[in-house]
């Protein structure tokens, strides 16, 4: 009796799932202003001020809905990183390479983005970096393609 409780039994399969996904008014404007104006923008709260990249529709700490659009610097500071030394398919750079924290000039908030500098021993916080935008946009966060240092 306990066997077959015990017995497992394994059906593999696989289901195509045809979806459209939407990223939203804010994204959406955020993605484009990247592409095709080569232009980082993020919104102000109407009550604390903080200027919030990428946009968001409402503060975070006030619960304001924001409307304000602010254009930031495409140059900012490392406030931290990682260095990726291992090498998988699904890369976007050859490493090393790192993803850092970034303030943009004129933002309260960070993203997330590539650093692409030779030596990665030569990355450190407080490092001012630039946008490198892609030739050709395909609507992505990377229509940045990277940040160099300055
Ligand atoms: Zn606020």
């Amino acid at each position: 009796m306990d066997n077959l409780i015990d017995e497992k039994k394994i059906f593999r399969g696989k289901i195509k799932v045809p979806y459209k996904h939407t990223a939203g008014a804010y994204v959406e404007r955020f993605i484009t202003e990247i592409g095709k104006n080569k232009r980082i923008m993020g919104v102000k709260c109407p009550k604390c001020s903080k200027v919030f990249v990428p946009p968001r529709m409402i503060c975070v700490e006030c619960f304001e809905k924001m409307e304000e659009w602010i254009e930031v610097g495409n140059q900012g500071t490392v406030v931290g990183f990682t260095t990726i030394a291992h090498s998988t398919p699904v890369m976007p750079l050859e490493p090393p390479y790192s993803y850092a924290i970034i303030r943009l000039d004129g933002a309260d908030t960070d993203i997330v983005h590539i650093i692409n500098i030779g030596d990665p021993k030569q990355l450190k916080v407080g490092m001012q970096v630039k946008a490198v935008f892609k030739e050709k946009p395909r609507k992505r966060i990377l229509d940045i393609e990277y940040f160099r240092p300055i």
